[in-house]
C-alpha cells in the first residue's frame, strides 16, 4: 500500500479535529478525500506529510511512517497545501531552482525545465509569479509539488477558487500527473471526485463515513 493510515487522531483541545481514521490507498489510484468545510480533510492531509504530529495513531507512506522517518518520507512526498504561499516576487524559474536545490537534486535546472513542462507552464517566458493568473500559479504550485519525482502526492484543495476553463485543465493535468503516482485529493466538492478520482473516502466531523469506489459510489445515487 502507498497509504496506510491506523487510528489517526488530532485533537485540538477537547475538539476532535480528526477522529481515528484508517483508511489505505493503492498505488496509482487518485484517491478523493471529501467533506465538508470543517470535516478534517486539511488536518488530516498535514498529517499524511508528517508537518503535523497526530495526537494518536499512524500514517505510513510507502512504508515509512511520516512521524519516525521524516527524511525519507519529504523524498517521496509531494504537497501542494490549500492556499499555497509562494514566492510571489520570484520569478517561475527561480522559485523551481530554490525548491529543487532544497531536494538536493542533481540536475537541477534540467529538473526545473522538465517540470516547467510538464504541467503546461512556457519555460520561454520569464515573469514573477505575482503576475500569473490563478490557474498558472495552481501550476506552479502543482510544479513544486512534484519537482523531486515523488511516488506519492498530497493535494489540499488544489481547484479552489479557479475559474471554470482553469479548473478543466487543471483537473486534466491532476489526472495526468497521477498517472504514475499516488494521489490523494482533499475537496469539498462531489464532482471533482467524480471527474477524477478511482475511488473516495467521505469524511464528516473527523470521522470516516463512506469509503468507495466511483462505480460503487455513483450507482448508490
Ligand atoms: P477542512 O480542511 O475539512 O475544512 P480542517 O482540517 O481545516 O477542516 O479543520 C477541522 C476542524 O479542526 C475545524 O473545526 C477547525 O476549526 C479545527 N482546527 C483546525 N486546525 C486547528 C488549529 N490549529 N487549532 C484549533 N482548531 C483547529
Ligand atoms: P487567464 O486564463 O486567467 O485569462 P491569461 O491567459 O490571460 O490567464 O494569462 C494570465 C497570465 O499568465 C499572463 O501573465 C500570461 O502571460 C501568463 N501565462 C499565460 N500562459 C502562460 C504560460 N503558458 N506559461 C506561463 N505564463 C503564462
Amino acid at each position: 500500500m502507498s497509504i496506510q493510515v491506523k487510528g489517526l487522531a488530532k485533537h485540538y483541545g477537547q475538539q476532535k479535529a480528526v477522529d481515528e481514521i484508517s483508511f489505505e490507498a493503492k498505488p496509482g489510484k487518485i484517491l478523493g478525500f471529501l467533506g465538508p468545510n470543517g470535516a478534517g480533510k486539511s488536518t488530516t492531509m498535514k498529517m499524511l506529510t508528517g508537518y503535523l504530529k497526530p495526537t494518536s495513531g499512524t500514517a505510513k507512506l510507502c512504508g515509512f511512517d511520516t512521524q519516525m522517518d521524516s527524511l525519507e518520507v519529504r523524498r517521496i512526498m509531494g504537497y501542494l497545501p490549500e492556499n499555497t504561499p509562494l514566492y510571489t516576487d520570484m520569478y517561475v524559474q527561480e522559485f523551481l531552482l530554490f525548491v529543487a536545490n532544497t531536494y538536493q537534486l542533481k540536475d537541477a535546472a534540467l529538473r526545473v525545465k522538465e517540470t516547467i513542462e510538464k504541467v503546461g507552464l512556457d519555460p520561454e517566458q520569464h515573469k514573477k509569479i505575482s503576475m500569473l493568473s490563478k490557474g498558472y500559479r495552481q501550476r506552479v504550485g502543482l510544479a513544486q509539488a512534484i519537482i523531486h519525482q515523488p511516488k506519492v502526492l498530497i493535494l489540499d484543495e488544489p481547484t479552489s477558487g479557479l475559474d471554470p476553463n482553469q479548473l478543466t485543465d487543471i483537473r486534466e493535468l491532476i489526472k495526468n500527473l497521477g498517472k504514475d503516482k499516488t494521489v490523494i485529493l482533499s475537496t469539498h466538492i462531489m464532482q471533482e471526485v467524480e471527474a477524477l478520482c478511482d475511488e473516495v473516502i467521505i469524511i464528516n466531523k473527523g470521522k470516516i463515513v463512506a469509503n468507495a469506489t466511483i462505480t460503487e459510489l455513483k450507482n448508490e445515487h
